[in-house]
């Protein structure tokens, strides 16, 4: 992908705001409204009620916002952002999921962002962890708390697409550690992409217990 400074990042065309890195066009294309269940996040007949899904196996967390599936062009940025060293694309990429928050607003309101933690020899490797990067902008924009450490892993973790449902859950049992008391907090866990949900369900499970009063799940791509 050949990038300039002020054009946007998949059209080429001329920016606005140069920092902003895509397009109103492309911003459009990329944060489609389609139906979503408020609380899995999954295509549903109706954004305002929950689906038949989670009314039979509620998710862990309350609410889970995603700027679109795992498909182009958001997934193409996503891939660059995270496996080509691009972290300028960061404020881009925030600033869709902050697009999309705002088209949702049957929620309650967070008051604590947590990033969802890298086991720290992956977080080495590529050199930073990309929902820590999104939380960020988005603290300051929303005026929001952050707590960067707030969880930690406290062993390795297989990588997890490699893994059944089953050993998913085995994997993640009792891998992280709340570092920051949650008590009575509005959480947001922030992603940057959630597949099948075992990690972010574990840490919500880790929040509640803790004592948040609520848990809502922001990514960028929630796979579909
Ligand atoms: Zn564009
Ligand atoms: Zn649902």
């Amino acid at each position: 992908m050949l990038t300039v400074h002020g054009l946007c990042w998949l059209c080429q065309m001329p920016l606005g705001l140069a920092h902003w890195g895509v397009c109103s066009r492309c911003t459009h294309s990329i944060v489609l409204y389609q139906p979503l269940c408020p609380q899995c996040g999954l295509p549903a007949a109706n954004s305002r009620v929950v689906c038949g899904r989670c009314l039979q196996h509620e998710p862990a967390w309350q609410w889970l916002v995603a700027v679109n599936d795992y498909i182009a062009p958001l997934a193409t940025l996503v891939k660059h952002w995270k496996f080509s060293q691009r972290p300028e694309l960061t404020l881009a990429l925030a600033r869709l999921l902050l697009l999309r928050l705002r088209q949702t607003p049957l929620r309650q309101k967070p008051d604590l962002l947590v990033a969802v933690p890298l086991w720290q020899r992956r977080h080495w490797r590529r050199g930073y962890n990309q929902a820590d990067l999104l939380c960020r902008p988005l603290s300051r924009w929303l005026d929001i708390d952050y707590q960067r450490e707030a969880i930690r892993r406290i062993r390795p973790t297989a990588t997890q697409h490699q893994l059944s449902a089953r050993l998913r859950k085995q994997n993640l049992k009792n891998a992280f550690y709340l570092e920051f008391p949650v008590s009575g907090r509005h959480i947001a866990l922030v992603d940057d992409v959630v597949t099948t949900g075992t990690t972010v369900a574990e840490l919500s499970r880790l929040l509640l217990q803790n004592g948040a009063a609520s848990v809502q799940v922001w990514c960028l791509c929630r796979t579909l």
